[in-house]
């Protein structure tokens, strides 16, 4: 508790810093100013990524603005797995395909395949090597409820099934602009 107070006490210090000099030069308005420019700059650092590169950014396609599309969470961890730009999830894919490289198969590390469905799946695309596994296994596990969003997805991807290379992945896909209606890569807006 104590510490806690002295914390607080070095703040008003330094106001009271401003504030003497302020009395002293007899301008009022002064700190006022001050104070609305600092949380500006702070704000501004913290989403420097959207702020600088668009300042109006279009968040969706022709089609879904004319169809007055929901448009989906800036917060890319909440969208459903369905929406992943098509050539970001065939990259996904590819790489899940290679399920050497996960230190757990997938359909066990993604809840919900009983031992019957896996085997039939993975008997089906055997004679592939596996190809076409992931986006089956995916669209599946994706669509079953709205918590298998593809922040789900990244944290059995990190922790379960080490695959930091898909997650890599992942992040760049949530770097890319996109339609926040239907997921397909937007233009450069210049
Ligand atoms: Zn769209």
């Amino acid at each position: 508790m104590i510490a806690l107070k002295n914390k607080d006490d070095d703040e008003p210090t330094y106001t009271d810093n401003i504030r003497s000099q302020k009395s002293a030069q007899k301008r009022r308005k002064k700190p006022i100013r001050l104070s609305s420019t600092n949380p500006r700059r702070l704000l501004s650092k913290r989403n420097f990524g959207e702020n600088n590169e668009s300042p109006r950014p279009v968040k969706m396609c022709g089609s879904c603005t004319s169809k007055d599309e929901t448009q989906l969470s800036s917060d890319r961890d909440k969208w459903p797995i369905g929406k992943i730009e098509n050539g970001c999830f065939h990259q996904i894919c590819s790489l899940l395909d290679l399920a050497v490289r996960s230190k757990e198969p997938l359909m066990s590390a993604l809840d919900g395949f009983d031992q019957t469905t896996a085997a039939g799946i993975k008997t089906k695309y055997e004679a592939k090597g596996g190809l076409g596994t992931a986006e089956e296994v995916l669209g599946k596990w994706g669509s079953r409820n709205q918590e298998n969003n593809v922040g789900a997805l990244k944290k059995i991807l990190k922790d379960t099934m080490q695959r930091d290379d898909v997650v890599i992945e992942i992040e760049k896909w949530e770097n890319l602009r996109v339609c926040h209606g239907c997921g397909i890569k937007l233009n450069k807006p210049h």
